[in-house]
């Protein structure tokens, strides 16, 4: 039987492509960079987890590859077949199973659209609060396999701290049912939160259990413009000791007048000329009394650090406005600078945010390229995004970026941060895993794939470098 009539079997002829122009989709994620790309041998839709168990014990016995992918959002290359071989899309799997309203938990098929399960919740005044800010296209499967952050992680948390179960098929094929609806539970090693964030290489997710919360009620955004960088960030300390702020968000003003410049007219923000930097500054509240307090006691700190408020709103319409211009700019990196750019995900503790972003103003200059630094200041966690310079060629791009990289992650290890806040090692960064984990570490982690993937047939060549 060739490959095409063997997944046939376990699949059926609706559920398997294995030639065409439809495998193109399924070559690579949103990394950028088409240099990761790899055509798969085949990509096939469970329905259903018995079949995600026939696909691994095939695997296993064929030695075949398998990819696991959800939205193909990733930013790291992830969900790229690699070593060729089947990409498991999990877009068919995209059933909420229940709203439990009685525990505040939901369950759900991995393949299920972030968004779409955010719509679900509304009506019940419910809210899942852990997703990332790709949350139109990404799938709820792949936020759990990279523990997604996001926009509101600084207030929230990130996935993780949501994910109470899972159905996980093990990449031999068994399957282990994790947790469930319990808010605590000590029985035996987590493996559960050994599973999350493991980036599809030690488990493939066919069912979730995640907590929500109480819907928000009331939602203002201050969007405001600062006369440098470092007066914005040193800013963020100040407004965290307000409240619980549910964003803060910074873009550099280069990044800032450049995306606003290209979002349609009727969307853009005025910005004041002389503001070099911008912090978007989101107050959420269960109370809709305090929320004014709140915002109004976030407006003089930006005033007190000698910033200027642009727009301050809790209209949708003034906080989709921001929200707009700050979820365009990965897009407008991407558009301008094609694959030759690099978005970068690191991760420092908070009181090291004013130290990354001055390293990352002196980039520019030290490699002679733009570099758009934005990120999720509440949290530490920087898109620092070198792009090339029109001046440069492509082969000193390709020269000069590996070098640009070991200098940042080796910084942004000094400052006692890592290489991904959220985005994951990937394909992208495994070669430089030696820069933040010692050799001991990175062999445990290799001897738990090991353990669990002994013949190496699940995602490989993603998250761990070959030791
Ligand atoms: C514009 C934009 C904005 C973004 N903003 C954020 C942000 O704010 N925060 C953030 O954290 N990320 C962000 N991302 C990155 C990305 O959207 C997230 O990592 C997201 O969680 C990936 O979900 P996905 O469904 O697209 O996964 P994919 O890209 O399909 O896969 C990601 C990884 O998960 C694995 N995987 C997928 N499904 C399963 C499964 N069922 N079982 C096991 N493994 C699986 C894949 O093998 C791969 O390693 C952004 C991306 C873009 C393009």
């Amino acid at each position: 039987m060739n490959l095409e009539q063997q997944l046939c079997e376990i699949f059926g002829p609706d559920a398997c492509i294995t030639e065409g122009k439809r495998l193109e989709r399924y070559r690579i994620d949103q990394v950028g960079d088409e240099a990761y790309a790899q055509l798969p041998a085949a990509v096939v839709f469970p329905t259903h987890t018995e079949q995600v168990v026939r696909l691994m014990r095939w695997a296993n016995q064929t030695g075949t590859a398998v990819t696991p992918r959800g939205g193909g959002t990733g930013l790291a290359g992830g969900a790229i077949p690699v070593a060729g071989g089947v990409v498991c899309s999990f877009e068919r799997m995209d059933q909420i199973i229940e709203i439990d309203t009685e525990n505040l938990m939901v369950v759900t098929q991995p393949g299920v659209v972030t968004s779409r399960l955010d719509a679900a919740l509304q009506p019940h005044g419910l809210f899942f609060a852990g997703y990332p800010m790709s949350e139109d296209i990404c799938c709820v499967g792949g936020n759990v396999a990279e523990n997604a952050g996001g926009g509101r992680a600084v207030k929230y948390g990130t996935t993780a701290s949501y994910v109470l179960g899972a159905e996980v098929v093990t990449p031999t094929g068994e399957i282990l049912r994790l947790g469930g609806k319990r808010l605590k539970d000590v029985t035996g090693y987590n493996l559960l939160q050994l599973m999350i964030g493991s980036e599809g290489t030690l488990g493939l997710f066919t069912e979730l259990t995640i907590r929500v919360i109480p819907r928000p009620v009331a939602r203002a955004v201050l969007f405001a413009g600062f006369p440098d960088s470092r007066s914005a960030v040193e800013c963020v300390t100040e407004l965290k000791r307000i409240s619980a702020l549910s964003s803060v968000e910074f873009i550099d003003g280069r990044t800032t007048r450049a995306t606003n410049a290209d979002l349609p007219a009727s969307d853009r923000c005025r910005l004041p000329d002389s503001a070099d930097a911008f912090l978007l500054i989101e107050v959420d509240e269960t109370d809709a009394a305090q929320l004014s307090h709140v915002v109004d006691a976030a407006e003089r700190a930006v005033v007190a650090a000698g910033g200027a408020v642009v727009l301050r709103g809790s209209e949708p319409r003034s906080s989709e406005r921001a929200w707009k211009l700050r979820k365009a700019v990965p897009w407008w990196t991407k558009r301008v600078a094609g694959r030759w750019h690099s978005m970068e995900d690191v991760v420092v503790p908070p009181a090291q945010v004013p130290a990354l972003v001055a390293y990352a103003d002196r980039l520019r200059t030290r490699y002679a390229t733009p570099v758009a630094v934005f990120g999720h200041a509440g949290d530490g966690n920087f898109h620092i995004t070198p792009m090339k310079a029109q001046s440069m060629s492509e082969e000193q791009w390709s020269s000069v970026i590996p070098q640009l990289l070991s200098e940042l992650y080796l910084t942004v290890h000094q400052l006692g941060g890592t290489i991904s806040g959220e985005h994951g090692i990937g394909r992208k960064r495994t070669r430089y895993l030696d820069i933040v984990l010692s050799e001991s570490e990175r062999s445990v982690m290799r001897r738990i794939k090991h353990a669990l993937d002994p013949n190496g047939v699940l995602n490989p060549g993603v998250a761990l470098d070959e030791g």
